[in-house]
Order: C-alpha cells, then structure tokens, then sequence
C-alpha cells in the first residue's frame, strides 16, 4: 500500500518543482469541495512517457470543458515531465498531471478562482496485479455525454465509479462493469472494455464511457493484426456470450476478465495474447501517439 503523500522525489507545483512532501494544497481548495478537476494519468516505460501527445490532447479537452485554464503547451508539458523522470529516477511509471481550481470561492461560482497545475510521477506495476480478475455489474449507471461530460477525464466522474468499486469489493469482486442510463453496457470503473466472440473484436462506442487512450491503441492493434473490430450499442447478453473479456487503461493495460458475475471466460485466447504481446512491444517502443502505432 502506497501512502502518495510520502512518496519520494520532486512535484511540480504552481511553476516550481518543490519537494513532494511540501507540495500541499488548503483544505478550503475549491475542487475538493466541488470536485472540477481534471487530470491524466500518462504510462512510462524506460525512462519515457507513452503516448503523451495524446494525453496532453485530452488534458486540454478536459480543461476547456470544465472552463479551467491550462497555460502550458505540449512543449513545456513535455519537458516537465522529462525534467520529473530524470530527477525522481521513474523508469516504469506513472504521470499524473492535475489542474485545479484555488481557494478564491465557496460556491459553484468560479469568477475568482484560478486554475493551478501539479504534475507527480511514481514508480508503479500495473494497476491489477493478477492475470484475470473478477466483474460485478454495478447498479450504478454511467452518466450519457448529452447529460454529464463524460469526455473529460475529471474528479467529478469519478463519484460513481468509487461507489461502485467500494459496493463491488463488498461482494467479493475486483471491480464492476457499469452500464449506462439505458442498460447499454459502458465501462468499468477505471478501464474501457472489450470481448472477442468469434475471432472478432467488440466495444461500446463511448457515448457514455471515457474514450481511452489505450482503447484507441487496441483498436488500431487490431486491425492491423486483421482482426474485425465492432464498436457499437451492446446489451449485457452480448458481453455473457463473450468467449473473451478485458479491460484496457493506463495503469491497467491489457486486463483480461474471468468471470463476470461468476460467468466464466477463456483467458487463454490466441486471440488476446497475441494482441497483448503487440502491445507489450509498443510500449517499450513509447510512441508519442497513438497515430505512431
Ligand atoms: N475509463 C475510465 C473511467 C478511466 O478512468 C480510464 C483510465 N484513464 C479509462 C477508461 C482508460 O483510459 P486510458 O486508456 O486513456 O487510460
């Protein structure tokens, strides 16, 4: 178990890069209370970050929508994010940029407010250790982009998904699958998901689920592997025909899924390995897109 506020090295914070322990914000800090943040969380392998052209794209998107400011481009963002690796020795790891409002209000009302940027990184594995792991179906619905925007990746969509994860542990489960408003299924709480049925691959369009960065990466994979790809509207008796389950993130990776709701599924498809094997080559190889694949 990681305590994050003692994790060794440097953070930048406010334009500086200052010990991690000092890096403190007040208790009266407007995201905690209105949970508008938004964050990334960006892989490194070998001293280098994946795909972080892509993370940096979407960590502008989650900031325009959520009205924050992020004054730094992709340059700037880039070499912070060297600068951090070099001198907090990540060599496998994990970015974590997040940008938050200060404590100029008490209410919803931001006029006052300015947006502040913290970047960390740590060593870290893969977010499961274990090679297949175990889904609830949460009772807790994902949220449509038309209703809540789903499509930043901020604190505020993250209320449900730890209610969700918090009920699922309860249960004797890793973690759950969430479906949406109309029972289509979405995600999980931290991970977009895919199955195999017949040698093709399926998963949901992202309507009501974060369009990983990851997921993008396992479709491109695919079709270049000749696999068909199918992204559309699934209900839950799609996934329980499913040969195959997993889940793709960040931290997570490729996750393979052996029951969902005790429904047993192959963990050892050629299918899958092979997938996760071109996968495991890329991310050594750390293009800075997806596009770079
Ligand atoms: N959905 C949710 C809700 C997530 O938190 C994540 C992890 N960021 C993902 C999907 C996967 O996104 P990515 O592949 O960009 O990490």
């Amino acid at each position: 178990m990681i305590d994050f506020s003692k994790i060794k090295g440097k953070i930048y914070f406010d334009g500086k890069f200052i010990d991690t322990k000092k890096a403190k914000i007040h208790v009266l800090n407007h995201s905690l209370h209105f949970a508008a943040s938004v964050f990334e969380g960006i892989a490194i392998y070998n001293n280098k970050p994946l795909f972080e052209k892509d993370h940096f794209k979407r960590f502008i998107n989650s900031a325009k929508i959520l009205r924050l400011n992020l004054n730094i481009g992709n340059k700037k963002f880039s070499e912070i994010n060297r600068y951090l690796i070099k001198k907090n020795k990540t060599i496998n790891g994990y970015i974590r940029p997040i940008l938050y409002r200060s404590t100029h209000s008490m209410s919803p009302d931001t006029t006052h407010c300015k947006s502040c940027l913290a970047i960390a990184t740590w060593s870290w594995g893969t977010l499961f250790s274990k090679k297949a792991i175990s889904l609830d179906i949460s009772r807790w619905p994902k949220l449509n982009k038309k209703i809540f925007p789903i499509q930043a990746k901020s604190s505020g969509s993250y209320q449900s998904s730890v209610i969700a994860r918090i009920e699922s542990k309860k249960n004797g489960y890793d973690d759950c699958l969430m479906l949406d408003t109309n029972g289509l299924i979405s995600e999980t709480t931290a991970c977009n998901i895919f199955w195999i049925k017949n040698n093709q691959l399926y998963t949901p369009k992202t309507d009501s689920a974060l369009n990983g960065i990851t997921r993008q990466a396992v479709i491109k994979i695919s079709r270049k592997l000749g696999i068909k790809v199918n992204v559309g509207n699934y209900k839950l008796n799609n996934i329980l025909k499913a040969d195959t389950v997993f889940l793709t993130g960040t931290a997570a990776e490729l996750q393979l899924v052996n029951n969902l709701k005790r429904k047993r599924f192959n963990i050892e498809n050629p299918i899958y390995l092979n997938m996760k094997k071109y996968y495991d080559k890329i991310k050594f190889k750390t293009p800075q897109s997806v596009d770079g694949i």
